[in-house]
């Protein structure tokens, strides 16, 4: 079977409801998709089960469907997907480019601060490598990828459709990152990439916060030997302290028991995202106006991104 020209996901967390900011990324998935003619996937990403909540992933389901917003095929769970995780974890080692750390945070911490490198990203630390040549008799905690190839540091540049050139060092600015945690879950960059793979996604669409994940995937993809798909980052809703939306500012479930009320929940995700207001009684026949006006707009933005 030929792979079809456009797959596109919307890939939610089950850790709460849908809210005016993860609407966005599923409006703007599911429009790009439409506008291209391509199917649209949902896929719930529920690998750290101490952080998701129990029949979540219905109700956002729900949510979705009372929009309109229904999935091509059924739902992927990424809790029942360890075995593919564990089998491209697999091939990185055969490869030589995952290896066993057995450091804990701690002692990270401290051989970073005996570097004299204090050097933090998003709270995440720049692994010093400890555990490159082996675990020095400790057991194994965690599984990194080596950030390396032929000991020269890896720069990867690749363009976003709204954002356009993008480049970061990845050796440098993340560094050895870790694709199995210690208590055994698989990283997040990990299981969206064997999955966007296994699912045939050739767009992805999603909130500006993963933009900088991406030089990450797209490494993975190499070395993995999969293709990279094309990327779409859509702006954040900011909650009134200027953060990302979220639970600890302000995001609430949305409201969407009546037509009016998905309405404007639809009209407010479409502002986000710089969609002209457009005219429509219902929620049904604002997304059939939408496509159009979504498929207009992402023509200039491809044809500024691409020149
Ligand atoms: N599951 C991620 C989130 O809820 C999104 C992953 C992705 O779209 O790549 O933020």
């Amino acid at each position: 079977m030929s792979r079809p020209a456009y797959i596109g996901r919307f890939a939610p967390s089950p850790t709460g409801p849908l809210h005016a900011g993860s609407l966005v990324a599923a409006l703007a998935s599911w429009l790009d998709a439409r506008a291209a003619g391509g199917r649209w996937l949902v896929r719930i990403e529920d690998l750290d089960g101490a952080r998701c909540v129990a029949g979540m992933d219905e109700v956002i389901l729900g949510q979705l469907a009372s929009l309109g917003l229904v999935p091509d095929a059924r739902p992927w769970r990424q809790s029942a997907r360890d075995a593919a995780y564990a089998a491209a974890l697999g091939a990185l080692r055969a490869r030589g480019l995952a290896y066993a750390c057995g450091c804990s945070r701690r002692q990270i911490d401290d051989a970073l601060a005996a570097a004299g490198r204090t050097h933090e990203r998003g709270g995440e630390r720049v692994y010093p490598g400890t555990c490159r040549r082996g675990l020095g008799g400790r057991p194994a905690r965690a599984w990194r990828l080596l950030s390396e190839r032929a000991a020269a540091p890896l720069v990867l540049a690749w363009a976003d459709r709204r954002l356009g050139a993008q480049r970061q060092n990845v050796t440098a600015e993340v560094g050895d990152f870790v694709l199995r945690r210690a208590d055994g879950l698989y990283a997040y960059q990990f299981a969206v990439v064997v999955d966007d793979a296994a699912q045939d996604v050739s767009d992805v669409v999603r909130g500006a916060d993963l933009a900088d994940n991406t030089p990450r995937q797209i490494l993975l993809q190499r070395d993995l030997g999969l293709p990279t798909p094309r990327y779409l980052h859509v702006p954040l809703v900011l909650g009134a302290d200027g953060a990302k939306l979220g639970k600890s500012n302000g995001a609430h479930a949305l409201a969407l028991a009546t037509p009016q009320e998905r309405l404007d929940a639809l009209r407010e995700a479409a502002r986000v995202l710089g969609l002209p207001p457009l005219a429509a009684a219902t929620p049904a026949a604002w997304l059939a106006a939408a496509v159009p006006a979504w498929a207009g707009m992402m023509r200039d933005f491809d044809m500024e991104t691409s020149a």
